[in-house]
């Protein structure tokens, strides 16, 4: 039994059985809790030593659904509001399997041009959804932090450039730190990116007007005028606390007259520009230098997805570029080789997933699935607000609803502890899952609505969940 080989002919068989545990599994989705707790007995059928022989393919696919099916989080069922996690749309999730099958070396056009192609064409299908010009170069990535990455990657280069040095080639040795300036509601993956890019983490010179962090624009300003060279914006289209945006139009007019980069991490607001009704909380993103988002937050395909756009696609060779191996292709190779365009090398055929489910559903679905979340983030938010003990606490921007629970009677300085416990017992209880935060020094529920399944009910009963929670506290 050990060497794959003898088990070719099983090949097909274990596709088919994880084929006929996916009905089952997707239609469980709808009614069983994000998690249950007991299952994670089943963990243990996962461990023990590394077998000498192999238990065989059969054995250890069943095995791994057995464990699977039940011990998972059901986090692309309907109610897990937990961080911002999205779902998986049929299309999307039948691309998936097919990028599996298919089994591509993604990177590059010799490889594959089936995958290549693929990328060309869904980078400017989102482009098009997006209303982002069609001249921007982009890639698409694991995560929104490697999209990230890949825009802030640029930018350094750019400012390199600037200073008259090729970073990729040599380094940073030299160089002044290259300054990066934000308002409250930078994302900590894009100091992730910063501290991989070797910028660091904690050097960003933070703008914030108020506590929950709106950027002070005037304070930017003058900073930017004071700053000798170039410098580098980052604005967060979508903050996860509240949903909010930075006014995009007015740092792209910074950016403009202190000759800045402007980088916006759009993970999930991106998304707003999907929708006439929500495009002007994302005005201005096609003046950025380069834009990340996500694929597996709304856009609903699978985990592994992002996507990174830059104004300049030349400088996304000059920072990834070829690297010189006589075994791969040359610089002046006449085909795009999106592994030259980004920070992986062998990478999957990531395109798949999002082109099956931007042609299954077109424009107006994804349109659909955006206002929709938006209507059902509006309508929590209304619950909360007619609810005496419920409090909200900040407008619903898009698909975020920050609030907490507020009894009448209970003393201020004791909420922060009763809201914690509420959000562990929520978690603990299983039937919906909303994650505490810290907002404006008030610990929160902010649960975040983007999975396609999550109807009015699923909403509904979120709200319940939680009071009925709050109702036996100790
Ligand atoms: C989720 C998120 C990220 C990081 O995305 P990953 O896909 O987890 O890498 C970055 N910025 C914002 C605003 C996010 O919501």
């Amino acid at each position: 039994m050990s060497d794959p080989l003898n088990e070719r002919d099983q090949a097909a068989a274990a596709l088919e059985m994880v084929a006929g545990a996916a009905g089952p599994y997707l239609e469980s989705l709808g009614g069983r809790p994000v998690h249950d707790h007991g299952a994670d007995d089943l963990l243990d059928l996962l461990d023990g030593p590394l077998p000498e022989d192999g238990e065989g393919t059969l054995d250890s696919v069943e095995r791994l659904l057995h464990v699977g099916t039940e011990a998972a989080t059901h986090s692309s069922g309907p109610r897990f509001f937990h961080f911002v996690v999205g779902g998986s749309t049929p299309a999307a999730q039948a691309g998936d399997w097919v990028t599996s099958l298919l089994d591509q070396a993604g990177g590059l056009w010799l490889t594959s041009p089936f995958a290549t192609r693929a990328e060309t064409v869904v980078l400017r299908w989102l482009k098009d959804l997006f209303g982002l010009p069609r001249s921007y170069g982009g890639v698409l990535t694991p995560s929104a932090t490697f999209a990230n990455l890949t825009g802030l990657a640029c930018a350094r280069q750019w400012w390199g450039e600037r200073h008259g040095a090729d970073v990729t080639a040599d380094g940073l040795a030299g160089l002044p730190r290259m300054p990066v300036l934000a308002g409250g509601y930078i994302h900590p993956s894009s100091r992730k990116a910063l501290l991989t890019l070797g910028c660091g983490r904690d050097g960003v010179r933070v703008f914030a007007r108020d506590e929950a962090g709106r950027v002070d624009l005037e304070a930017m300003d003058r900073e930017l005028g004071r700053i000798d060279g170039p410098a580098v914006i980052v604005g967060n289209a979508g903050e996860v606390n509240t949903g909010d945006f930075d006014p995009i139009d007015d740092l792209a007019d910074l950016a403009g007259r202190h000759g800045a980069w402007l980088h916006v991490d759009g993970a999930f607001g991106l998304f707003a520009a999907a929708s006439p009704r929500l495009s002007h909380l994302v005005r201005g993103v096609e003046r950025a230098h380069s834009v990340a988002a996500d694929g597996h937050k709304w856009l609903n395909v699978p985990y592994e997805s992002g996507f990174a756009f830059v104004r300049d696609p030349e400088l996304m060779g000059r920072t990834f570029g070829p690297w010189g191996a006589a075994y791969l292709p040359a610089e002046d190779d006449p085909h795009v080789n999106y592994n030259c365009l980004g920070p992986e090398s062998s990478r999957r055929a990531r395109a798949l997933p999002i082109w099956a489910t931007l042609r299954a559903y077109g424009r107006q679905g994804h349109r659909e699935m955006v206002e929709r979340h938006h209507d059902l983030a509006l309508r929590l938010g209304a619950t909360v607000e007619e609810a005496p003990d419920l409090e909200l606490l900040a407008p619903v921007r898009l698909c975020v609803v920050c609030f907490r629970y507020r009894p009448p009677g209970v003393p201020e300085e004791e909420l922060n502890a009763l809201n914690a416990w509420i959000g562990r017992e929520l978690l603990a209880d299983g039937r919906v899952y909303a994650g505490t935060t810290t907002y404006r020094g008030m610990t929160a529920l902010r649960p975040a609505i983007l999975n396609w399944r999550t109807t009015e009910a699923d909403i509904d009963l979120l709200a319940s969940v939680v009071r009925e929670i709050a109702a036996r506290r100790p």
